[in-house]
């Protein structure tokens, strides 16, 4: 270990390490570590809750995305230090915003070749379907991830819960893509707005999906009005029909089977 260095008590982030940092509570369950290049995102999605973490105005979180002041000198920083104690841990982009947003994403771009250039692999989430394609030659098949988001199948629903995101069938065929690289894929069935909808995308993608995170939605109408404990019966019933591999969101755990296997963390990389 270096002299320097000391690790924070989930044993994989740096403590002083803010650019570069373990995402706390819920956030965990997708990435053990993650960074943030932007705040704000063009996509309107309506039922998007950073803009009160982060306490900006809905209008301009909403105006698109702006680069944080000294990112990349920052974010080298971290990555110094993560390299020095030899991390290969996977960093996920991003949670204050969409890396492939419709803005510039250069810094998207240049965060990924800082990550792999520090020994660090890393996974995207994103609603940005096909702008990812841009940096596909990035991603390696044995250290990195592409995830994307999905509410349903259909555009006109996608358009009207998620005004400026990519369209689902975009988003689907960016996944078919990437896997056909030999990266592997994941999917976040969160939030779900309608059941049905998400059961069909799993359906629909599992062939050339490697793992689904799947959660509920809170602070919508559906909230109270889904039948939660039904859905969770329903979507590990195809799960095991399809044999795919799936991690049930902590919302949803109190609905599971007292021993049902999910572990929070799998291997993301092939
Ligand atoms: S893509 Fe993500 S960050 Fe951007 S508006 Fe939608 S939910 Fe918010």
């Amino acid at each position: 270990m270096n002299n320097h260095i000391t690790l924070n008590p989930d044993g994989i982030s740096i403590k002083g390490c803010n650019i570069i940092y373990a995402p706390a509570g819920q956030a965990g369950e997708y990435a053990p570590l993650a960074t943030n290049p932007y705040r704000g995102c063009g996509h309107k999605c309506a039922y998007c809750y950073v803009p009160l973490v982060l306490k900006m105005k809905r209008e301009e979180f909403d105006a698109g995305a702006v680069e944080r002041k000294d990112f990349l000198a920052r974010l080298i920083k971290d990555a110094n230090k993560y390299q020095s104690i030899g991390s290969r841990e996977q960093v996920m982009i991003t949670f204050s915003s969409d890396p492939y947003h419709p803005g510039d994403t250069t810094l998207t771009r240049q965060t990924l070749e800082v990550l792999a250039e520090h020994g660090l692999g890393f996974c995207t989430l994103t609603k940005g379907g096909s702008r990812s394609l841009r940096d596909i030659d990035l991603f390696r098949p044995d250290r990195d991830a592409f995830a994307s988001t999905l509410t349903s199948l259909d555009a006109q629903f996608a358009q009207k819960w998620e005004r400026g995101a990519a369209l689902p069938e975009d988003r689907i065929a960016t996944l078919r893509k990437f896997h056909e690289r030999g990266i592997f894929t994941w999917v976040s069935l969160e939030p779900t707005l309608d059941v049905d909808a998400s059961l069909a995308i799993i359906r629909a993608t599992h062939p050339f999906v490697d793992l689904y995170k799947i959660g509920r939605v809170n602070y919508l109408p559906m909230t109270k009005t889904t039948d939660w404990a039904d859905y969770t019966r329903r979507v590990v019933d195809l799960c095991a029909e399809l044999s795919v591999q799936h991690y049930i969101k902590h919302d949803l755990q109190p609905y599971l089977p007292s021993d049902y296997p999910n572990p929070v963390r799998v291997q993301q990389h092939h």
